[in-house]
């Protein structure tokens, strides 16, 4: 793997004090974006980066998304779009989560622009574009069926009518992309065939990761992906297309035997049925390893009764007891004694257990896992530059 990629950027804690390692495959990172940029045709395609790149890291993930052509960055926040523009001057970077009133003179200086989804927003930006003679552009957020943020489809139409500073971007969000067929993602698109007949000769923008994977595009569209370029399942009850970015994996501290009839961890939660060898692992909860995720016997969540399983020596292993702030036990009673050792890796997701996988244990979703990845583990940032 290493001779493969010449170039290894570290970050984050010391290798040999961490109790964890991230390994971030920029290459596969790319491999998605081009996949997805190929998907979007004949429209476009952009890139999500808010929250820190979905928990990678803006400062690595925005160069090789740049160098494979990506012009155009979506953030949630001003300082995450702020990091962007550090980086990449050049790029266009919009504002997801609107405006505050106080907010409007950076997005002057930084030439971030802001997504508008209400008329309060709306007129703060027109009216100080008004005062200051400028026409700073801004993207406008129309809701067709989540009931988040975004003027309403017949606010938009009759916005649309009027003829001022009209947006640069006319952009709509699917509540329910990533499940094929669901009615709403129906509706929601042919509320925004109308908008975009309405606003006719602006840019358009509707798909996320999961819009990309319907037939949702039309010529000109700009798709906005975020979790399946970082890995993550466009899609729910379907395989995923996507190569895996991120691999997390917790280092060994202690291998003990417990015995039959003992309990495990925080609670008593885990009552051992047979003598069980446990391998505690540094990272927990504190990492972002779920709580959620802890074993078997721990009523913590709703829709799945198994936990978290890690990988380790070709087997896979559960998660025993609870996870805690700084450790999680994994029963490796099926592991040969001297395949593992303390200091070894169990991977907690990666190429063995699927982003996705491992959050559905929690009762969560990749998204939350990779957002909420901590800041203790050390990180290896993985790239060729040849897209291999
Ligand atoms: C987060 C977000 C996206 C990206 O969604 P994914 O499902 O991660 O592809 C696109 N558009 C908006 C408005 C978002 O908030």
């Amino acid at each position: 793997m290493t001779s493969k990629h010449p170039h290894i950027t570290t970050a984050g804690a010391d290798s040999r004090l961490a109790g964890g390692r991230l390994t971030i495959d920029l290459d596969a990172l790319v491999a998605n974006w081009t996949l997805l940029a190929e998907k979007s045709k004949p429209g476009q395609t952009s890139a999500v980066v808010k929250a820190n790149a979905y928990g990678l890291g803006i400062e690595y993930v925005v160069p090789v998304l740049w160098d494979a052509g990506c012009r155009t960055f979506f953030v949630a926040l001003v300082e995450e779009g702020l990091r962007v523009k550090a980086i990449v001057p050049e790029a266009r970077v919009f504002v997801l989560n609107g405006l505050f009133a106080e907010a409007r003179p950076v997005f002057e200086e930084s030439g971030l622009i802001p997504v508008l989804g209400s008329h309060y927003e709306i007129d703060l930006w027109t009216r100080a574009n008004a005062e200051s003679g400028s026409k700073l552009p801004y993207g406008l957020h129309v809701d067709t069926g989540m009931n988040r943020l975004g003027l309403t489809v017949a606010e938009a139409l009759a916005f649309s009518a009027e003829t001022r500073d009209m947006p640069v971007l006319l952009m709509t969000h699917l509540a329910t992309g990533d499940e094929p067929g669901h009615h709403l993602t129906q509706r929601q698109i042919e509320s925004f065939q109308k908008l975009r007949i309405a606003f006719a000769g602006i840019e358009s923008s509707a798909s996320n990761s999961s819009g990309i994977f319907h037939a949702v595009h039309n010529g000109g569209e700009l798709s906005r992906p975020g979790i399946a370029m970082y890995g993550g399942e466009p899609l729910a009850g379907v395989a995923n297309p996507m190569r895996p970015v991120v691999t997390l994996e917790a280092r060994i501290v202690q291998i003990r035997t417990s015995l039959e009839g003992e309990t495990t961890g925080y609670g008593a939660t885990a009552l051992l049925e047979r003598d069980t060898r446990i391998a505690v692992c540094s990272a927990g909860y504190a990492d972002g390893y779920l709580r959620s995720a802890s074993g078997s016997g721990t009523p913590l969540r709703i829709a799945v009764q198994k936990g978290g399983e890690g990988f380790v020596a070709g087997h896979r292993v559960p998660v025993i007891g609870r996870v805690t702030m700084d450790l999680t036990s994994f029963d490796i009673s099926d592991v040969p004694e001297d395949a593992i050792k303390p200091g070894d890796y169990i991977e907690l997701f990666g190429p063995n257990i699927a982003l996705d996988d491992a959050a559905r244990a929690a009762g969560s979703i990749g998204f939350e896992l990779l957002t909420g990845l901590g800041n203790r583990y050390h990180r290896r940032y993985l790239y060729s530059g040849k897209g291999d």
